[in-house]
């Protein structure tokens, strides 16, 4: 089954918003095995759309709409694809009683009259119901054949229904269930990985295995199909098995989202602490953890010491080392990692130092950057040379990965230094 994309929005013409929904619903698809040859935006214009819709049911599938579903005039989008497929509306008495409960009516709240015109939904649809805001979607096959769903513009409202219905009736419709797990990996690049699998990776038919790099980490996708995902899960479970057994420790989870999760999950689990010093990554450490519902029970707190003044002021790096060995050094990180875990009672302390350029430190060149772990067990430092093609987001990005990387590494009792940087 191919699939097109139309994204429905004036916003989206103007450049005012990024596309974001077909991304996600592009990832998505991809997931599921379902192939999207084609992406449309088309403007809040009836005319516009009806034509964008001719051509995509010329040549797709599935057709799936984003946007234009909402209560005001220009949401056109419901009654623009009913009529070009000849489907009926009748109203959903269960959409309408969601709606009531969003604007609390039985508790005297009030709802402009023409939300109800959201509960129009096309006779024989798969309803989905909108758990963040108002606008239902559905899915529904046309006379023609062709599979069409319906889905809200706001982001949230769009992943959230998805989730609720949206994935499974995609499963129904495009008749071979697929199911996925994500192995993620951090401290090999992905073409070392991909000859280090190569033999397997040619040999599997399903599931298949194949990497994808992400600024920073590489996650290995694992996809089977299958009736259920009991039985997707029994055929991927060897492979995840096999994938563990040849890359080991630079696995740092299945389908975790990222470094700093996986970090917090494992700190929880123990009852211990971090805290982190850091220079070039200016708080990125502090600020990803603290992203992270939960993290006050592990993350005891951190300081962002830029200059020398403020790593001697605040943690008293010795004048003496930054002189001769310069901000930049394994020396500086050590002492940064030390002192904050000192200060902060931490079971473990980051720090990192290093140049994230453009302008080097005259010293030192761009993509220099020391990371140091302390812990009970001693204080290790990696020195990292990032590419001098990374730009200054990317070694931030980088450096901070490799702080979350050796803390991972530190409470598993794993070797510190990477085989590849
Ligand atoms: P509402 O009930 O909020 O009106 P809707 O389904 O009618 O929802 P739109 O009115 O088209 O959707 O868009 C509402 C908002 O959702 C937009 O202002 C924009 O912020 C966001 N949005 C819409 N389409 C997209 C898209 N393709 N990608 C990212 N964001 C989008
Ligand atoms: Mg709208």
């Amino acid at each position: 089954m191919n699939a097109e994309i139309i994204s429905v929005g004036t916003e989206l013409l103007l450049g005012n918003i990024v596309n974001t929904d077909a991304r996600d619903l592009s990832i998505t698809l991809s997931e599921l095995g379902i192939n999207v040859y084609w992406q449309t935006v088309v403007g809040d214009n009836p005319e516009r759309l009806r034509a964008a819709l001719a051509v995509a049911r010329s040549r797709a599938g599935l057709i799936i709409t984003t946007g234009g579903l909402g209560p005001t005039c220009d949401d056109l989008t419901k009654q623009t694809v009913a009529e070009t497929f000849g489907a009926q509306l009748y109203f959903d008495e269960r959409a309408a009683r969601e709606l009531r409960a969003f604007f609390r009516v039985d508790n005297g709240g009030t709802m402009p009259e023409n939300n109800l015109q959201q509960c129009y939904l096309p006779v024989g649809c798969t309803p989905f119901y909108n758990t963040c805001g108002t606008a239902p979607g559905c899915g529904f096959t046309a006379a023609d054949g062709t599979v069409v769903m319906l889905l809200p513009g706001p982001p949230k409202e769009l992943n959230a229904m998805l989730q609720n219905g949206g994935l499974a009736f995609l499963r129904t419709v495009s008749g071979a269930p697929i199911f996925s797990h994500n192995i993620m990996t951090f401290g090999m690049g992905e073409s070392a990985i991909e000859s280090c699998l190569r033999d397997e990776m040619n040999a599997l038919t399903n599931p298949t295995l194949a990497p994808y790099a992400r600024e920073g980490d590489v996650r290995l996708r694992v996809t089977a199909k299958a009736e259920t995902q009991a039985k997707a899960d029994a055929r991927m479970a060897p492979v995840i098995a096999l994938v563990r057994e040849k890359l080991g420790g630079i696995i740092y989870g299945i389908d975790t989202p990222s470094l700093e999760a996986t970090v917090l999950s494992l700190l929880l689990e123990r009852g211990e602490t971090f805290a982190a010093a850091e220079s070039c990554t200016g708080g990125l450490i502090a600020k990803r953890m603290t992203d992270l519902p939960g993290a006050s029970a592990v993350f005891r707190g951190g300081v962002t010491v830029y200059t020398n003044d403020a790593k001697m002021r605040l943690l008293g790096v010795d004048e003496e080392t930054l002189r001769t060995q310069t901000a930049v050094s394994r020396a500086v990180a050590v002492q940064l990692a030390e002192r904050v875990r000192e200060k902060l009672d931490a079971d473990y302390g980051i720090g990192v130092t290093g140049v994230a350029g453009p302008d080097t430190d005259g010293v030192h060149p761009v993509g220099t950057v020391f990371v140091s772990l302390s812990s009970r067990a001693g204080t290790a430092v990696r020195a990292l040379t990032l590419s001098s093609r990374s730009d200054r987001s990317r070694i931030r990005t980088l450096s901070a990965n490799h702080a979350f990387d050796m803390l991972r590494r530190g409470i598993l009792g794993l070797p510190l230094e990477l085989a590849e940087v």
